[in-house]
């Protein structure tokens, strides 16, 4: 069966729900197709302890601030998936859920959505589906030898299920510092790898003071005036309080990245070894775009060209969330409001008769 609509946003997470937000403002006629079976977007797959980094008016969509939760200045993921699934039902977004998105193709005037529940016609589509469902590993000689548990981030749920076992957590970015603390805190045998020095943010600096920062980098490059940088001059990592605590405690030092894996452990760079019962590749995500290969518009790093959130060579086609080529902070709760903005406002001229 082929329904028809104006939009079709691929992906029912945060970005998703902003720009549904943005397009019902406008009146426009669009669906919001999510794989999840539940709302929350990733959120709803993270490790227990995680903390946002920004308190929650800091982390809140467009319309309605997420309420503080109780005991914590900065919530946990179930708050935010609380959050979510309020935000959709308070705005009546049309998420449809358990929908996954197989391919786009372009057809005539329309792009024709395929989903294992049948298609859709629409005028344009709006891709939101995150980073969380393309987890990156990189290429390590040993990988294959190592004979112990190897993860990534987006199977880390507890220190618990690592109770009495050598595991090495290899990534400085927040995702590593923040399991490396867990870890650390449960009084797991933690070793703590890193392709460079940790670069821990200053200690007052939280989601808030990144958010302005990446406000006052889009303004300067807007007036044309010199980039300072933005959020990554300032460092890698928030000092959240279980990892401030952990680093305070000297529980957090970093060795330099290992030489190779081996069937037991891994090697250092001067041919000592150490034995390991699981590795924890907290390694970064990819770009969730499969759905788009036959438009053929990828280029380097696995991202499509963009202007604003509009694709170069699809302009029928706008990406939201990401990372900042789709948007200063646009892959954060609060970041991704003035992008759906953005892109909803474009796509009326778009559809207009
Ligand atoms: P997602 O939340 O991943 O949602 C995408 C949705 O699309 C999912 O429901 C998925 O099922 C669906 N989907 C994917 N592919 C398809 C398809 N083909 N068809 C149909 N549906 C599809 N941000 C903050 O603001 N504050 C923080 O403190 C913070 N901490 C973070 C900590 C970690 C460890 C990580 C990884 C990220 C953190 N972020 C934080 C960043 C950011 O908020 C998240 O990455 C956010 O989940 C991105 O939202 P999204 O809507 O773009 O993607």
């Amino acid at each position: 069966m082929t329904q028809r609509t104006g939009v079709v946003v691929i992906g029912g997470g945060q970005a998703g729900l902003a720009a549904g937000y943005h397009l019902r403002r406008l009146g426009l006629d669009h669906v919001i197709l999510d794989a999840a079976a539940a709302p929350g977007g990733a959120w709803q797959h993270t490790w227990e302890s995680l903390r946002l980094f920004s308190p929650a008016q800091y982390s809140s969509l467009p319309g309605r601030l997420m309420p503080v939760q109780e005991g914590q200045v900065y919530p946990d993921a179930a708050h935010v998936v609380n959050y979510l699934a309020h935000y959709e039902k308070r705005y009546e977004l049309p998420v449809q859920r358990g929908v996954w998105v197989s391919a786009v193709h372009r057809d005539g005037t329309f792009l024709r959505v395929e989903t294992e529940n049948g298609e859709w016609r629409a005028r344009t589509v709006v891709s939101a589906t995150g980073t969380w469902t393309r987890p990156f590993l990189p290429a390590v000689p040993g990988r294959r030898q190592f004979t112990g548990r190897q993860l990534h981030t987006v199977q880390y749920k507890s220190p618990t299920d690592f109770a009495g076992q050598r595991v090495i957590v290899v990534g400085g970015g927040n995702s590593g510092a923040q399991i490396a603390a867990d870890l650390a805190h449960a009084g797991i045998h933690l070793t703590w790898v890193t392709q460079r020095p940790p670069r821990f943010l200053a200690d007052e600096i939280d989601g808030r003071a990144l958010f302005d920062v990446a406000t006052a980098r889009r303004r300067a490059l807007a007036e044309g005036r010199a980039d300072s940088g933005g959020v990554a001059s300032l460092g890698d990592i928030v000092a959240v309080p279980p990892v401030r605590a952990a680093r305070d405690a000297g529980l957090l030092r970093a060795r330099p990245m290992f030489a190779r894996l081996t069937e037991g452990g891994v090697e250092w760079a001067d041919g000592t070894g150490a034995a390991a019962d699981a590795v924890i590749w907290c390694t970064g995500f990819r770009p969730a775009l499969a759905p788009f290969a036959g438009l053929r518009l990828r280029g380097a790093r696995g991202r499509i060209a963009t202007v604003g959130t509009r694709a170069v060579g699809e302009p029928r086609l706008h990406l939201l969330g990401y990372g900042d080529w789709t948007g200063p902070a646009s892959a954060t709760l609060i970041g991704v409001g003035r992008p759906a903005r953005d892109a909803a406002r474009a796509i009326a001229e778009q559809l207009r008769p």
